[in-house]
This record gives C-alpha cells, structure tokens and sequence, in this order.
C-alpha cells in the first residue's frame, strides 16, 4: 500500500489533525455520559418511586377511612341499642325476672361488642396516624427530589452547552487541519479513521505505538526507524509517524 511520503510539517499536522479528532471522539463520549445527566435519571427515578408509595399510601389511607366510619357507625347503632335496652329496663315495661335477666344479658354482650368496636377503631385511627405521617415524608421526598430534577437539568444543559461549544470550534479547526493536509494524505488519514476505534495516526515513541500502545520488538523498531518517515504500525495497522 503506497503510503505519501510527506514533510516533517505535514507529519506534525497530521498529529495535530489526529489530536483534534481525538478531542472530539472524548467529548462526545463526554456527553453520552454525562455526570449530571446520570445524576437527572436518578433524580427522577427516585421521584417516580417516591410518586408510586404515594400512591399505595393514598390508597391505604382511604380504605383505614372507609373502615374507621363503618366502625363509628356501628358503635353507634350498638350504642343506641344499649340505651333503649337499658330504657326497656327501668321504664316498667320488663317485669318478670326471667326477661329482665335476659334484658341484661343483652346489655353485657353490646357492651361487650361496644368495646371491641371501639378497640378495632383506636387500632384503625393509629394506622391512620402512621400512614399521614408517612404520607407527609413521601410529599417532601417528592417536592426535594423534584426541585433536585430541575437544579441536574439546568447543570446538565449548562455543561452540555460547554461541550457542544468546544465540539463546534473543534470542527473548525478540523476543517482548517484537513484543508491544509495534502489530499492523498488526508485521503489515507480518513480510511483508516473509518476502521472502528481508536486513532487512526500514531508516533512511535521509544519502542511503543502511541495508537495501539504495543511494546514493538527492536528488530522492528529498528526496521522502522530506518525506513519511511510515515508508515505502518506492524503491530495495530494504523499510521505511524517515525520521529528519530
Ligand atoms: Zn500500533
């Protein structure tokens, strides 16, 4: 493959050339990653489970609702039947022994039946503490998780406007390197870019590529030192830039 063999200025453009692309390939890493975008997701994560206990505790506080009336109601039909019993008792109209001991056989079991009533209601009332406190805690959770969203989406978009910026001036420059390139170089510059990953342009340094970061053998850093000034990486294929 016939490599240009090209001057020391268009080798060191060439570096720089590679600099800018890599630059470019980091800040677009940068902003599919960015911290404050993950911390955003997390932000709203945290708010939708928040949202959904809510939700459940809602539900829960409705249903001890409905269950403290219906005891409340029945306390007081038991309550009035205690009273009309007891009415019964001492207004004359129970006179023999045996219905007035009935009479009061009934009286024990709805006091009786009034206390179990009441027990089930104190029971049900503190649940119903317990849930509107927890009911409060999710609604403060919920209202500092909310404005914590909206402080990430502002951070997120101030630091993807930095990154969009310097993109944008990168691609400048890019255009101003590849323009000042010869067009062959170039040519063999993009070919190889458009293999997946990494750079496509290295500089032997010491006995190392700097585009696959491969300890290369002295008998090949010999062989390379003493052929073109830009080749090829025997070890990753990419361009090497040979600079004794
Ligand atoms: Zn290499």
């Amino acid at each position: 493959m016939s490599v240009p063999d090209p001057s020391a200025d268009e080798l060191a453009l060439l570096l720089d050339l590679q600099a800018t692309d890599s630059r470019r390939r980091k800040l677009r890493r940068q902003l599919d990653v960015l911290p404050q975008q993950q911390q955003l997701e997390a932000a709203r994560e945290l708010d939708q489970r928040l949202a959904e206990e809510l939700d459940e505790v809602s539900v829960a506080l409705d249903r001890v609702g409905a269950e403290q009336r219906q005891l409340e109601r029945e306390v007081d039909v038991l309550t009035q039947r205690r009273d009309a019993e007891q009415a019964r008792l001492y207004d004359g109209t129970v006179t023999n022994q045996r219905e007035m001991r009935s009479v009061k056989a009934e009286i024990d079991t709805t006091v009786r039946r009034i206390e179990e009533h009441e027990e089930l209601l104190l029971e049900a009332l503190e649940r119903g503490e317990e849930l509107e406190s927890r009911r409060a805690q999710l609604e403060a959770g919920r209202a500092s998780a909310t404005a914590r969203a909206a402080e990430l989406t502002e951070e997120r978009d101030a630091a993807a406007a930095d990154l969009l910026a310097e993109l944008e001036s990168l691609a400048t420059e890019r255009d101003r390197q590849a323009e000042e390139l010869p067009r062959a170089l170039l040519q063999r510059y993009e070919q190889v870019a458009a293999r997946p990953g990494g750079a496509a342009v290295g500089k032997l340094t010491g006995n190392t590529c700097t585009a696959c970061g491969i300890t290369l053998s002295y008998a090949d850093v010999g062989e390379l030192l003493a052929g073109p000034p830009l080749t090829e990486c025997p070890q990753c294929g990419r361009l090497l830039v040979i600079d004794p």
